[in-house]
This record gives structure tokens, C-alpha cells and sequence, in this order.
């Protein structure tokens, strides 16, 4: 077991402290999403939801959510592929549509779980008020929505000094309001135009609530489920210093990640699902990314490497996939 080399309490994790005025703005982008999830039951209910607007949601939520894990997390936390600078551009603009924060706040506070994964440390464990019934109850709201609050942010000298250096992403950061219009703005007018050829704003109005703030909501409770579900149930067929584990009814939704027990015993891995049956979309997609040129130096698994993290050795089956990984 690798010791944090830096402890929790260090100055050198921590940066400027969120102010009121931030803890208003995620609020806002927090729980309007997550009020039209609920809305959206209601009315469902009541008069439904067109074909259109579950293409466009559809479509939306296959782009935004991949943006998130091939981009923000498998490419700029873990670097497990290079990518070519088109395609490290429309990852970062993809995950930007997720409203989770730009790629530069949201890597520095995943390496730092990575670092700390369930110890004190860790921004998101549900473990932090300890293993009894109320304690865990209360971990699993931290872990799932209550640490976005949270004041104390990580130090971005520190954590990712990689993206503070990359023109790129400093000015994604920089455009994220215009990425966040844009993410609620593009189903509004594909919605509106999806027709006999005349503006429908009904249509419009629709597919702004469904396919953008109903997909957002949905996204963001998807993501947060992969810090607070995957860090307390599931099975841990892998070696690792933490509590993750592998959730099998989360792994379409969230394109891969929520084989999250191998994620941890092998962070660099570019493929999450690495046993028979385990779908993990993400690494489909790098592997086609591969195949076109844009994505090189890809650490795809091995059947050895993954014996060796197996907690008993022999009982893992590797998927026939990795065969054709390997280079
Ligand atoms: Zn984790
Ligand atoms: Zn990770």
C-alpha cells in the first residue's frame, strides 16, 4: 500500500477558498438540472415527450458523457492515450457540455480522489463521517452531491500543472459560459428546426427541457453516482487500496466507468471493463480513435497485467477483446 505523499492537511493541496458567490452559481447549475429530472416524471406523465427530443437528448447525452470520460477523465486525469490536438479540443469542449466544472478544476479534484481514494484527503468518499448507518447515509449524499459545495478547493499548481500549461484548455476554461449556453441552446434550436422547415418554438421549448436540462440532470447524477455508488457497493474482483467497486446496472449509462474497481487498481488503464461481458463504451471509442490516427500510445490491459491485480488470480476472464488490443 503506497502512502499520500503529501498528508491531507498540507497547505500545498489546497487553493483559494470558494467563495458565496460560487457556491450560488453551482446551486443554480446543480439543482435546476436536477429539479426537471423530477419535473420530468410529472410530466412525462401528463403529456409525454416527443420522438425528436429523446434523438436529440439521445444523441446529446452519447457525445457529452463520452466527453467526460474519454476527455476529462481517461485522457487529461490519467493519461491513458495521447491525443491528437483535434481531438483533445473536442474532448474538452464535449465534457464542458456535462456543466461539471471546466477540465482543469475537475482533473486537479479527481487525481486528488485518486490520490486519497476513501482516507481523509479524498474530496468525495462516502466514507468521510465513518462506517455507521447514519454516517453513511450522510457519506453517500457527501459523496454524491454535497462535496460540490464544498469550499475547500484543490490546489491547481499542485494537481495539474500538465493542463495550466496548455493554451488549449486554459482558454476551454475561460469560454465555459458560452459552452454551458451552448449545451442547453443546441437542442433548443434543433428541436425548434426539426420540421416542416418553419421555426416551432413549442418543439423549441421542448427539447431545451428534455434533451438539455433533463439529459444535464441526468449526466450529473450518472457522474456523481460513479464517486458515491461505486465507492460502496459493487464487486471488488481487484486489488486496490480503497473501497471502489464494480456496478454492473451503471456501465452503459455511464460509458464504462462504473467498473470502477478495476479503475482503481489500475488507474491508467484506457479500458475500465476488462473482464468477459463487461461493456465499457469508452474504450470502444478510443479504439476506434486509435484506428483513425488521433489517439496513439494507448495503454490497453493485458491478460497479465490484469492477473496480476486480480484479488485471486485464475478466477478473472479476461474479454477475447484485449486480444486484438494489444499492439
Ligand atoms: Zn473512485
Ligand atoms: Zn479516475
Amino acid at each position: 500500500m503506497t502512502q499520500p505523499t503529501t498528508t491531507p492537511g498540507s497547505d500545498a493541496l489546497w487553493g483559494d477558498r470558494m467563495g458565496t458567490r460560487d457556491r450560488v452559481i453551482v446551486g443554480v447549475f446543480v439543482g435546476i438540472p436536477f429539479l426537471a429530472v423530477i419535473a420530468s416524471v410529472v410530466v412525462l406523465w401528463g403529456w409525454g415527450v416527443s420522438w425528436h427530443d429523446l434523438v436529440i437528448g439521445a444523441v446529446m447525452y452519447l457525445i457529452v458523457m463520452h466527453g467526460v470520460t474519454i476527455g476529462y477523465h481517461r485522457l487529461f486525469t490519467h493519461k491513458a492515450f495521447k491525443a491528437n490536438r483535434p481531438l483533445k479540443i473536442t474532448l474538452a469542449v464535449a465534457g464542458s457540455l456535462a456543466v461539471q466544472g471546466d477540465p482543469i478544476t475537475w482533473v486537479a479534484d479527481h487525481r486528488r480522489h485518486h490520490q486519497f481514494a476513501d482516507q481523509p484527503g479524498d474530496p468525495h468518499s462516502p466514507w468521510r463521517f465513518g462506517t455507521s448507518v447514519p454516517a453513511l447515509i450522510k457519506g453517500m449524499v457527501w459523496a454524491h452531491i454535497g462535496w460540490t459545495f464544498n469550499n475547500e478547493k484543490t490546489n491547481e499548481r499542485h494537481y495539474v500543472p500538465d493542463l495550466l500549461a496548455d493554451r488549449d484548455m486554459v482558454l476551454i476554461r475561460n469560454l465555459q459560459l458560452p459552452l454551458v449556453l451552448l449545451t442547453f441552446g443546441a437542442p433548443a434550436v434543433a428541436g425548434g428546426l426539426w420540421g416542416e422547415g418553419t421555426w416551432d418554438s413549442g418543439a423549441a421549448w421542448s427539447a431545451f427541457f428534455w434533451a438539455g436540462l433533463v439529459r444535464v440532470g441526468l449526466i450529473h447524477h450518472v457522474t456523481w453516482s460513479i464517486n458515491s455508488i461505486c465507492h460502496m457497493a459493487g464487486e471488488r474482483p481487484f486489488k486496490s487500496r480503497d473501497k471502489s467497486g464494480n456496478v454492473w446496472w451503471l456501465a452503459l449509462l455511464s460509458g464504462g466507468e462504473a467498473w470502477h474497481n478495476l479503475h482503481h487498481a489500475d488507474p491508467t488503464s484506457a479500458r475500465h471493463g476488462v473482464l468477459r461481458g463487461q461493456i465499457d463504451s469508452s474504450a470502444r471509442l478510443i479504439q476506434l480513435f486509435e484506428k483513425f490516427g488521433w489517439a496513439t500510445d494507448v495503454r490497453w490491459p493485458d491478460e497479465r497485467r490484469i492477473a496480476a491485480k486480480s484479488v485471486t488470480p485464475g478466477s478473472v476472464t479476461p474479454t477475447s477483446a484485449l486480444k486484438g488490443d494489444r499492439k
